[in-house]
C-alpha cells in the first residue's frame, strides 16, 4: 500500500501507516539561549575584549582576599556565593597568555564548528586562577607558547568561536 501526500512543504504531515496511525511532521527547532550574567564576557569577544570577573566583596576570605581572576568568568564567587565583578583583561593579563596544555581532537565538542583535527588549547594568564579552553586555528600548540588573543570582531557569532589564540608576535 501506498499514500500520496504533500511533502514538498516543510511543514506538510506524512502518513507512514494508518494502522496503527502513524505520522511524521517535519520540524525546524529554533533554539533561544539566554546568556544571563555571562553576557559581557560572550559580547566582549565581539568586540575585541577578553572579560574575567573577579569578587570585590570585602568579606570574602578566599578568591576575593586572594584578588583572583576568573576566566572564564562566574557571575558569583564560588567562595562567597556574591556577585562578582567585570575586568576587562584584554591589556592585562591576557598578554601573559600561555599554552599550559593542548590537545589534538577529532571530535571538538563545543568546538564542533571548526575544522578537524581542532587544536584545542588550556590557556594559563598571570593573575587568573583559572585556565580558558579555547583553540588555535592557525600555528601548533607547543606547553609554554606565548599566546595572543584573536577576536572575531567583523561577524561575530557570540560564542566562544569567536575567541582564538595564536603564537604571540614579537612586540
Ligand atoms: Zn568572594
Amino acid at each position: 500500500m501506498s499514500f500520496t501526500f504533500d511533502n514538498q512543504r516543510p511543514t506538510a504531515t506524512v502518513v507512514r501507516s494508518l494502522h496503527p496511525l502513524v505520522i511524521e511532521r517535519p520540524r525546524s527547532p529554533v533554539h533561544i539561549h539566554s546568556y544571563g550574567g555571562e553576557t559581557p564576557f560572550f559580547e566582549g569577544l565581539g568586540q575585541g575584549r577578553l572579560m574575567a570577573t573577579r569578587c570585590d566583596n570585602p568579606a570574602c576570605t578566599e578568591a576575593g582576599a586572594a584578588g583572583y581572576l576568573f576566566c572564564p568568568p562566574r557571575v558569583h564567587c564560588p567562595d562567597c556565593l556574591e556577585r562578582m565583578t567585570w575586568v576587562d583583561i584584554t591589556d592585562g593579563p591576557a598578554r601573559t597568555a600561555k599554552v599550559h596544555t593542548h590537545i589534538c581532537v577529532l571530535h571538538p565538542g563545543a568546538f564542533n564548528r571548526l575544522p578537524t583535527p581542532s587544536k584545542l588549547i588550556s590557556v594559563e594568564m598571570e593573575g587568573v586562577i583559572t585556565t580558558l579552553m579555547s583553540h588555535m586555528r592557525v600555528g601548533v600548540p607547543v606547553i609554554g607558547m606565548e599566546l595572543e588573543p584573536v577576536f572575531n570582531t567583523s561577524s561575530p557569532t557570540f560564542t566562544i568561536l569567536d575567541l582564538s589564540w595564536r603564537q604571540r608576535r614579537a612586540r
